[in-house]
């Protein structure tokens, strides 16, 4: 049978093609990546749109579509412009544990806002000590009469400087064995006392995302921020990161194809020894190689979407079509740098950003080696 996306999907595909061919800007991607800030107008006009909302249901101001409709939004936005697109569609990271585990009151307060693009939503598991392995976390939350006393600190936290509400992973049970049969997920407002947020800077890449150092000083919260169940935390986090590293898989599929149109083209128009460089077989073939890749990993990464939108989320495969696209976009991105010679090693020509941007996808939702040892824990479990 062969593989074809519906009209409806062709149609979000296009729709944000030309949104981001409209509304993106070069220069302004340029501009916000060195002064490392946030495309917050574009977040928003991509929000009233409803391209940052696909994946959540009308009755809270979504289009009611899934994820597989998330990540062709997600590939052409990155496709377009790899750090305006990711920082556009990322601004609802994290929401989705409020829509399949948060309680109706929860959904109602957060979801239609966000939906809209006033506000912006952040997810905290990482510690300074604790990143590939969050089985146990140094943020605890301890309970007096009826108050939550929060108290930690997490790391490399996107969206956190600018983010309306946080949801952040905490022991809620220091005793229990294994550990991770004692977190609880709670989601913290801006501006509630003891949470202090500072802007981590100087990244490599994406740096059109804003990220930040969270710190929790007897932060009190109520079971009402509960999200999911108490001391569940743990496994709704492990579900989360399936649904995210498939968008993940999507950024980075699109930020190679983007990066791959730029060299493929430039590769026509340049001139070397008498020829059009395309003509040598080194630059030639290692195109077609990559353009292999690339649309390798964008099956994966379909296919991976398609099965969590079925209700049949495999973790295995989420975690194939992350390490395989992330791989395929670092491959990509370096290709077109070298393509380009010595123009792609310049901000302009764009490609040295989309190779900057590129790099995250191996190491942010789960690096690359924890892909590996998930892809082997369920092939062990099935063969
Ligand atoms: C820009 C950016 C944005 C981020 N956004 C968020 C966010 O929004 N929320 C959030 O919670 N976190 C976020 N992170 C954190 C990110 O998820 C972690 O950095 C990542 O999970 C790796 O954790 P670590 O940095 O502590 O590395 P470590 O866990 O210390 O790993 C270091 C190295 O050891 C390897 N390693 C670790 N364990 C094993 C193992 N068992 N076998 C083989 N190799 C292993 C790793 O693969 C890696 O190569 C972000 C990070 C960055 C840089």
């Amino acid at each position: 049978m062969e593989f074809k996306l519906s009209e409806e999907q062709l149609e979000i595909k296009r729709a944000v093609r030309e949104f981001c061919e409209k509304e993106f800007d070069s220069e302004l991607a340029l501009e916000l990546d060195r002064k490392e800030e946030f495309p917050m107008e574009l977040y928003k006009k991509a929000a009233k749109l409803g391209f940052t909302s696909l994946a959540f249901p009308e009755e809270y101001g979504g289009q009611g579509y899934g994820y597989l409709e998330t990540c062709i939004a997600m590939e052409e936005m990155c496709r377009v412009d790899s750090s305006l697109g990711l920082a556009v569609m990322i601004g609802v990271f994290g929401s989705d544990l409020i829509l399949f585990h948060g309680t109706e009151e929860q959904k109602e307060k957060y979801l239609p806002p966000l939906c809209r693009g006033d506000y912006i939503s952040a997810a905290a598991f990482t510690e300074p000590g604790r990143g590939s392995d969050i089985t146990k976390m140094d943020t605890t939350a301890v309970k007096y009469g009826d108050e939550w006393w929060i108290n930690g600190t997490k790391t490399f936290i996107t969206n956190a400087p600018i983010a309306d509400f946080i949801i952040v992973l905490c022991q809620t049970d220091t005793k229990v064995r294994p550990t991770y049969r004692g977190q609880t997920l709670f989601v913290i407002d801006k501006g509630t006392p003891g949470l202090d947020v500072t802007k981590q800077t100087n990244k490599m890449g994406i740096r059109c995302t804003a990220t930040g150092e969270v710190s929790l000083s007897d932060v009190k919260v109520t079971d009402w921020n509960i999200v999911g169940e108490l001391n569940r935390g743990f496994y709704h986090s492990m579900w989360f990161f399936d649904i995210s590293r498939v968008a993940v898989a999507a950024q980075a599929v699109g930020t190679a194809q983007g990066a791959f149109e730029i060299a493929f083209k430039y590769a026509k128009e340049r001139e070397a020894f008498g020829q059009p460089i395309m003509q040598f077989q080194q630059i030639g073939c290692r195109l077609a190689e990559v353009a292999t890749e690339i649309e390798a990993a964008r099956l994966l990464t379909y296919k991976a979407a398609w099965t969590i939108d079925q209700g049949k989320m495999d973790p295995m495969l989420t975690s194939m079509a992350k390490l395989y696209a992330s791989k395929a976009a670092v491959k990509a991105t370096d290709a077109a740098i070298q393509t380009l010679g010595g123009y792609g090693y310049m901000g302009e020509y764009k490609v040295e950003r989309y190779y900057r941007d590129a790099k995250i996808t191996e190491i942010y939702e789960g690096t690359s080696e924890i892909q590996r040892l998930t892809i082997l824990r369920y092939l062990l479990r099935r063969f």
